[in-house]
């Protein structure tokens, strides 16, 4: 089996050495990331610039190909500049910090996902679910953050396991899966759960400061607001100590908003009519 492995969060990121360590154990792995942190990036492209790929060695020897592009753009140059179009499975991560819920869109690991999936290959998207690692809002009170112990080894056995079962039942087009494991050493994981996407929002997103001019800034941070009472939603799977894999498919569309709509159009069309 041939694996691309991308992220997010940067080739040199620990979570994408764990993720390649791990899979090669099923077959052969090749490293595209971005050569900086690139989180929150979305499912963009880069379309304006050159695309660059230098090799370069993580910390543990692997050779990988390093980009000034996005996630996106790494799933594209991997599988046509370093595979050959001979990619059986995408995997991207192990992100630092969940994606759940509505943050899917946001996320460069999940867009990486939807880039295999778009690519007609096998793809999956896992983050390690680490609250501690989110640019929240503290409390002046709160005291002040010590660095999470991070789990990127219980990550990493998750993907191998998840990668097996995609060998054995590949996905049907235009889909993929979203994974999020709890932070939790592997043998506190209670296992895994098929989920829906839960809710998840940040209250007060926007905090406004003044710079020394005086002049008024802005931070996107804001407070969590997420409801873990939902069972069958990866909130709540995570929440409780289980790895959530939530199928996504590609097409965002509102089924049961066609009915309606159609009789919106209608009157539309009748006044465009008069
Ligand atoms: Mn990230």
């Amino acid at each position: 089996m041939r694996i691309l492995v991308t992220n997010d969060d940067g080739v040199y990121a620990e979570g994408i050495r764990v993720l390649a360590q791990h899979l090669r154990t099923l077959g052969e792995v090749f490293v595209v990331a971005p050569e900086r942190p690139r989180s929150a990036a979305g499912h963009s492209i880069t379309l304006h610039k050159p695309l660059r790929l230098h090799r370069v060695h993580l910390l543990d020897g692997t050779i990988a190909y390093a980009t000034n592009g996005t996630p996106t753009d790494c799933v594209t140059l991997g599988a046509h500049a370093v595979m050959e179009h001979r990619v059986d499975l995408v995997v991207s991560g192990i992100n630092a910090g969940p994606n759940l819920g509505w943050d899917l869109t946001y996320s460069g690991t999940v867009a990486a996902a939807i880039e295999g999936a778009v690519h007609g290959v096998n793809a999956f998207a896992i983050s390690l679910a680490a609250e501690e690692v989110l640019p929240l809002a503290r409390s002046e009170s709160d005291a002040p953050a010590e660095p999470p112990t991070l789990h990127y080894e219980t990550a990493g056995q998750a993907a191998v396991q998840i990668a097996s079962m995609l060998m054995e039942h590949p996905l049907p087009p235009h889909t993929f899966l979203n994974v999020n494991v709890p932070n939790l050493p592997w043998h506190e994981v209670r296992g895994f759960q098929a989920t829906a996407l839960g809710k998840r929002q940040y209250a007060d997103r926007i905090e406004t400061r003044v710079d020394p001019a005086g002049r008024p800034y802005y931070w996107l941070s804001g407070s969590l607001v997420e409801d873990r009472d939902q069972p069958g939603t990866d909130v709540y799977a995570v929440a409780h100590g289980y790895v959530s894999i939530t199928p996504i498919h590609l097409d965002f569309t509102a089924y049961n908003l066609l009915a309606p709509l159609h009789e919106w159009v209608a009157q539309l069309n009748e006044l465009a009519r008069r």
